[in-house]
Formats: C-alpha cells, structure tokens, sequence
C-alpha cells in the first residue's frame, strides 16, 4: 500500500482523527510525527492520548523529552526530540527500553534521533494547506499497512 493524504480543516478534526489512529492501533507501535513548529505534531498526539482513554492534560514534552502515559492496561511515551543536541543522548536515557511490544511511542522531530530510533510502523508528516493541515501517512511494514488501510477507509 502507497502512501495516504487527507486534509483536517481544524484542530477538532485533528483531535478526532487522533481518537481513530487510537482505535487503530489499540495501544502498540512505532509512530513519527514529522512537521514544522506549530505543524500540529503536539494537537494530534493529544488526540491519540486523550483517544487511548486518558483524561488529564497532555502537555509537550518540549523540555522533557519524553512524557509517559498509564491508562487502564495501555503504555503510552510521547518524545519530543527537538532540543536534542546530540542524538546519542538517546542512548544514556535508555531510549530501546521505551520500545516495548505492547507500548505506543509518538515521536515528534524523529529525525533529531537518527541512528538511535527503529523503524517506524508510520510516519504522518503534516504540513499547513489552507486553513487547515495536510497529512501525509506512510506506512513502512504491514502493521503501517493495516493501520493505513482502517485509517483510510474512515476517511474516504
Ligand atoms: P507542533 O507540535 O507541530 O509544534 P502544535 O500542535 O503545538 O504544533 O500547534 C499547532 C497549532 O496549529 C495549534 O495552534 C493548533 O490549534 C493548530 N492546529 C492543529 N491542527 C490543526 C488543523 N488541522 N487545522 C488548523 N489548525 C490546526
Ligand atoms: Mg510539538
């Protein structure tokens, strides 16, 4: 499967389109979050969070890199990497022990962590189109694919 576009005219409907990737992924896997300042990197992720179930804030973790979730029996880390000097910093946090099978990371600025991250199940790039934003969604792997396939069904 190639590559998935749609348009969100507002930041409800990224919120919303974030409660699905929620549904879709049900709590486990690997998703970039690729966009400039402001792209909406941040909005979305709270849409999955607040989609997985949680109910409190979800604050960016410009500062503190990571941010983790517990909600019911589902793990949740929300990184942001852009004011990571040196990707290598990523090894003495312990970043491999975040990657666990049953968790779902979000990653803003993954390039920031080239060499240091695995590969991603997704990548969503998000660029501003009219009022509204533009996502770009590429699978890489068939657990991407499926996800994909559910995403886009919804969103015809
Ligand atoms: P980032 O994490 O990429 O720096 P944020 O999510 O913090 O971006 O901020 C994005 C800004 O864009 C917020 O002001 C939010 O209200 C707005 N926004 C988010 N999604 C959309 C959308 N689909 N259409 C229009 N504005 C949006
Ligand atoms: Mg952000």
């Amino acid at each position: 499967m190639s590559e998935v576009t749609l348009f969100l005219a507002d930041e409800n409907a990224m919120v919303e389109f974030g409660h699905c990737i929620a549904q879709v992924t049900a709590g486990a896997g690997l998703i970039f979050l690729e966009g400039d300042l402001g792209a909406g990197k941040t909005t979305l992720s709270r849409g999955i969070i607040r989609g997985l179930g949680h109910t409190g804030a979800v604050k960016s973790p410009t500062f503190t890199l990571v941010e983790p979730y517990e909600i019911d029996k589902v793990r949740a880390f929300h990184f942001d990497l852009y004011r990571l000097v040196d990707p290598e910093e990523l090894e003495y946090m312990g970043i491999r022990d975040y990657f666990d099978e049953d968790v779902l990371c979000l990653i803003e600025w993954p390039d920031k962590g080239t060499g240091f991250l695995p590969k991603p199940d997704l990548t969503i790039t998000i660029t501003p189109h009219d009022h509204g934003r533009q996502l770009k969604l590429l699978p890489q792997g068939a657990r991407g694919e499926s996800w994909c396939a559910a995403l886009a069904l919804e969103f015809k």
